[in-house]
């Protein structure tokens, strides 16, 4: 048993390639599939109306006002590109016991949740999650880059680079282990640079930082670095690709990183909520002692200061991630409705998750605009973001890579539709 489930692994381990690319099963390759849509965002700020969206397989391969028979009429609803999650522990999860079990293991039940995760995740629109980390992701992501389980299409990190001062290593040593992770099938390399939310120093020095961020360029990968206070100034110095969180950013800072062209990606309000809404589960487990809860509480006011703070800060990337853990898959686009309480404009929220995320992952030639010979993902929502942002939790529509997921929509199969 032990050694067919090691089998297993191994094979998984060695198909495994960054999940850059998508396979649908083949018998959908040649399906043509026309969208009628009212109100069209196309993921980069603009909006059409009374476009038709023309799929064939896995791709958009027209967007025009031809009117003609369309097999999914969502014309009542707002039609955008699937959201994309920048930050998300897509295995991290609550065990039998109902307590929080962290994101690493590896048992049968916790494959489940795994896989439930990414089922909750898909049906809240989200189409492509960025997970930073865990080895377990490696499974799950093989298995829905190959249409073997529905999920977003899923990259990780596999495992993060612990800073731990010196005893991190030195900066040969971190290069290697960068090119581990590669070897591995990392998508992208996680970096932790400093310590929590409220105290902690950096636990990376700027040369450790440094050789981390320049291998992982070397090898084509991005760098994602959680960083609080002196170590959001250290990772934009050494050129890393994205800053996650940021807490204890000054204005220099964040224009720094603005000129530099490094993503930013601070988490407003979903996280702590997801922590006190399920207090009781997260109590105890491992980082979660019963002193942390007041030092969330007084960090969320902190959260929203820096997400207003980073608003203002003329051509700062934001994009959107929410370091969804357990109790937050299926809840991610509730972060949306934070920022833009916060002061983001409805569509700068929208395009944070759409164009931008895209170009944060290095695929704007794959996803993040309905363009045609992009990825069909195509989402729809019962409202429009632009007046009612709470429109965000009312995904009726779920399509990704040319299959249609979800459709709550009213069905129009056969039914020409006239404009
Ligand atoms: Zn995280």
């Amino acid at each position: 048993m032990r050694s067919m489930r090691v089998t297993f692994i191994f094979l998984l381990l060695a198909a495994a390639t960054p999940a850059q690319r998508d396979s649908p099963p083949p018998s959908d390759r040649s399906k043509r599939i026309v969208i009628a849509t009212g109100v069209l965002l196309d993921g980069k700020g603009a909006v059409l109306r009374n476009r038709q969206i023309v799929i064939e397989g896995s791709k958009i391969v027209a967007v025009d006002p031809r009117v003609g028979p369309a097999d999914y009429d969502l014309r009542h609803l707002t039609v955008l590109p699937g959201w994309i999650d920048a930050h998300v522990h897509i295995t991290w999860s609550f065990g039998p016991d109902g307590k929080n079990a962290g994101m690493n293991r590896t048992s049968q039940e916790a494959a489940y949740q795994s896989a439930a995760n990414a089922w909750a995740t898909l049906m809240a629109g989200f189409t492509t999650v960025q997970s930073v980390g865990s080895p377990a992701d490696l499974p799950l992501r093989e298995a829905i880059a190959h249409g073997q389980l529905p999920g977003p299409r899923l990259l990780t990190a596999i495992q993060g680079l612990q800073g731990r001062g010196e005893q991190t290593g030195t900066p040969d040593e971190i290069r290697a282990f960068v090119r581990k992770q590669k070897e591995a099938g990392a998508d992208l390399i996680k970096i932790f640079a400093s310590g929590g939310m409220l105290q902690g120093q950096m636990t990376l020095s700027q040369e450790q930082l440094n050789a981390a961020c320049d291998e992982a360029k070397r090898q084509g990968l991005r760098t994602l670095v959680h960083a609080y206070r002196d170590a959001v100034r250290a990772a934009t110095l050494a050129g890393c690709t994205q800053i996650e969180h940021g807490l204890g950013a000054s204005d220099d800072d964040l224009r720094l990183m603005a000129e530099k062209g490094i993503f930013f990606d601070p988490q407003d309000g979903l996280l702590i909520d997801t922590y006190f809404r399920n207090k009781d589960r997260y109590l105890g487990t491992p980082f979660f002692p019963a002193e942390v809860f007041p030092g969330l509480e007084k960090a969320l006011p902190l959260h929203h200061e820096l997400m207003q703070r980073a608003i203002r800060i003329s051509g700062l990337k934001i994009v959107f991630g929410t370091d969804a853990a357990a109790g937050g898959h299926g809840r991610n686009a509730e972060e949306f409705v934070y920022r833009v309480r916060d002061g983001m404009a409805p569509m700068t929220a929208m395009v944070s998750a759409n164009a931008l995320g895209a170009q944060a992952l290095g695929m704007s030639d794959q996803i993040g605009v309905i363009i045609p010979g992009l990825q069909a993902d195509i989402i729809a929502l019962d409202g429009d973001p632009r007046n009612d942002i709470t429109a965000v939790r009312r995904v009726l529509f779920v399509m990704k890579g040319g299959i249609v997921y979800k459709n709550a929509a009213r069905p129009a199969r056969g039914r020409r539709v006239s404009q």
